[in-house]
């Protein structure tokens, strides 16, 4: 494709690097029959193609974004099933990140639209906040068919029951059981210690029990991903993160940082990118992606034990897209569950996002749930007895209505090789 930057412009170095990606597509659409929003409404401008030519047109111009552009933008539920799909190597990631980020700086939202971003982008990186909220959330729930159609949303994906905080979240070493093979950081995440702590504490013991020894670093946070998806660059809270890691590394060594939630390992395995220009911190948020490993990569490394239960039962494994598209991981986490003894489906239309992304079901809640529904036909047509996912931001988005309990790919393999019933399992006869 060609390009029209000045070379004024293409001093900044977003620009450069938007000006490479915008050159190596050859728009043969390839990408718009597995992009699920064209899927889903057909038109040009809500595929990839289509919002590459917004995205384009917006940069080299350098105006303020449009209603229109943010329209077919805010609908684009980065699930990266394009990058998967382009045969060219297109780089869709960072050119829709750099077009949020220049929609964040030159657009105006609607009141309500501000108010829901902000509250989103302050709330959910904070465990204690975002715990607080939710129990006002609990509170309120009933009141949800009286409030605006946003705020309604908000409500009804409020969980039913708050867990308290787990001690595992707390900054300490858990020692590996028998000879220590690695060394690995956990990121403790921030939503999903609140809404579900068991599954930190599933990936403590399995990984321990594997021969590892598990840190939760002191003064590590949230990834950053959310407010990095709705345009909000977090880089204090990136160099934060990064500093604790970098200072554990040099101080005892660290083989790994281990993320159970595929959103934040996309986000991390992207650090050193998003501060490729900081001369300060280049050098260890490179270090920091290099170290970022997905649960299931360093179980694969460290070699899964023969499974202590044999329950044969019938899952269904849900490649969330930020495995699959955004890390390359897809056979890993069901080869893991074929060694635990599972038998393991494939779903239909696999690819498709579940429309969870993010906070995505929260903001385009009609698109997310079509995407839901049609999901959730997809796994009830294979009729499975457990859907495993390795995402918490799935795992929500599908609990309610799934036909199936959902649980993380970590519990599984947990109770596998000797700990707990996962509690969505509940009690059945294996
Ligand atoms: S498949 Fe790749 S090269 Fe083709 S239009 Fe899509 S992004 Fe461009
Ligand atoms: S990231 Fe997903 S929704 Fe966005 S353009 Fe690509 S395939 Fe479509």
């Amino acid at each position: 494709m060609q390009t029209h930057f000045s070379l004024a412009q293409l001093t900044d170095p977003d620009n450069r690097e938007s000006e490479k990606i915008l050159r190596a597509c050859v728009h043969c659409g390839f990408c718009t029959a597995t992009c699920p929003t064209y899927v889903l409404l057909g038109d040009e401008l809500d595929g990839p193609r289509g919002r590459i030519y917004l995205l384009k047109e917006m940069l080299e111009s350098n105006r303020a974004a449009t209603p229109k552009l943010v329209k077919h933008i805010d609908r684009c539920l980065s699930c990266l099933s394009c990058m998967t799909t382009c045969p060219s190597g297109v780089n869709y990631m960072h050119l829709v990140d750099h077009g949020r980020r220049h929609i964040e700086a030159t657009y105006r939202r609607p009141l309500m639209d501000r108010l829901a971003r902000s509250l989103l982008a302050a709330v959910l990186p904070r465990p204690g906040l975002f715990r607080g909220l939710m129990l006002g959330a609990w509170v309120a729930k009933p009141l949800a068919p009286l409030l605006p159609a946003r705020l309604a949303t908000m409500l009804r994906l409020a969980p039913t029951a708050i867990p308290g905080p787990s001690a595992v979240d707390r900054p300490q070493v858990f020692a590996a059981q028998g000879p220590r093979k690695k060394r690995v950081a956990l990121l403790s995440g921030c939503v999903q210690q609140v809404i579900e702590p068991g599954f930190n504490e599933a990936t403590v013991r399995l990984l321990t029990r594997h021969g590892a020894e598990v840190v939760v670093v002191r003064g590590v946070g949230c990834c950053g991903a959310l407010p990095h998806h709705m345009g909000r660059e977090p880089t204090d809270r990136i160099r934060a993160n990064i500093d604790a890691w970098i200072g554990e590394a040099e101080r005892n060594g660290l083989d790994a940082i281990v993320v159970n939630a595929s959103g934040c390992g996309t986000m991390l395995k992207d650090y050193g990118f998003i501060l490729r220009t900081d001369p300060k911190y280049a050098g260890k948020a490179a270090r920091v992606s290099a170290l970022a490993r997905d649960i299931s990569e360093v179980m694969q490394e460290l070699g899964l034990k023969r499974p202590a239960i044999a329950t044969g039962l019938r899952v269904a494994y849900h490649s969330a897209c930020s495995l699959q598209h955004g890390q390359k991981i897809h056979n890993g986490p069901r080869e893991l569950l074929q060694r635990a003894g599972f038998s393991v489906v494939d779903v239909p239309e696999g690819h498709l996002c579940c429309g969870s992304a993010g906070t995505y079901n929260m903001t385009q809640p009609e698109l997310a749930e079509t995407l839901k529904a049609r999901k959730l036909r997809n796994l009830a047509s294979v009729q499975p007895e457990i859907i495993a996912a390795g995402n918490i931001g799935c795992i929500t988005q599908l609990r309610d209505g799934a036909d199936a309990p959902i649980v993380h790919t970590v519990e599984l393999l947990d109770w596998a090789t000797g700990g707990p019933r996962p509690k969505a399992i509940g009690d059945t006869d294996r």
